[in-house]
């Protein structure tokens, strides 16, 4: 994900997830082989429920590079939209960290999203869209200014809950964390319950997407009449019973 001379900037918002990443990729830089820098940057989009700068001054007293942008259009959409979704607030926020990004000279975008958001995505996607994919790990931007990067994709919420609390850094709460009926939460609060009788359903939706079988999905693109595997589904279902005439 991080190669030679990168100039790193992780997106902050003043949660678990993006500080966590923050800290991992300082400790990272740390240890290296390689020579690498780090800086943050928030994109204020009137989400927040108080003040991101106690947040920003922590940041800075441990000598990180930080930088805060209020984007006016984002303020404007809540004016004018106060009901506007995800897509249309995602797609306001990924213009505006392009344009800081570029600002900043900056080539490699870390973005803090978890375990648990590539498990959620994979289901959303399934169920909602009609598409059996997750969020890339490894990426470019659409003009490859950016490589946009996800490096906690192996790690649970849990962990960056409990990782956040140690630091005992502000944490500054987004007015959509407490948004209800929406797709994302009653995909969040089904895997939830699930993983009550389920521990590890996440390890395993992990594993799932890294292990595909395309022979036994619908997308012709990758079907192979030839290459089918009946030998396994045999081996499944077991011996056939010997039949007698009588
Ligand atoms: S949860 Fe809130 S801040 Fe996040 S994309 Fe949706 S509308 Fe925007």
């Amino acid at each position: 994900m991080i190669r030679e001379g990168d100039r790193v900037a992780v997106g902050v918002s003043g949660g678990k997830d993006s500080v966590t990443l923050l800290e991992a990729l300082l400790a990272l830089q740390r240890r290296a082989p390689i020579d690498f820098t780090v800086c943050a940057f928030t994109i204020e989009q009137g989400k927040f429920l108080a003040s991101i700068q106690p947040y920003g001054e922590w940041l800075r007293q441990r000598g990180i590079e930080w930088h805060c942008f209020v984007d006016s259009p984002s303020l404007r959409l809540i004016d004018d939209q106060p009901d506007h979704g995800c897509d249309l607030c995602s797609r306001f926020r990924r213009r505006a960290v392009y344009e800081v990004c570029k600002g900043l000279g900056v080539n490699v975008i870390a973005l803090g999203h978890t375990a648990d958001d590539f498990c959620e995505t994979l289901l959303r996607n399934a169920m909602f869209t009609g598409a059996l994919s997750s969020l890339p790990p490894v990426t470019y931007s659409k003009s490859k200014d950016f490589r946009l990067i996800r490096p906690l994709v192996y790690v649970p919420e849990t962990m960056t809950t409990a990782y956040a609390q140690g630091l005992g850094c502000p944490v500054i709460p987004c007015g959509c964390s407490q948004k209800t009926g929406t797709v994302r939460r009653s995909v969040r609060d089904f895997l939830g319950e699930m993983e009550l009788d389920h521990p590890n359903l996440k390890d395993s939706l992990l594993s799932a997407m890294g292990n595909i079988k395309t022979q036994r999905l619908l997308d012709s693109r990758y079907l192979d009449p030839d290459e089918g595997d009946d030998q396994e589904l045999v081996a499944s279902v077991g011996p056939f019973p010997i039949l007698t005439t009588i």
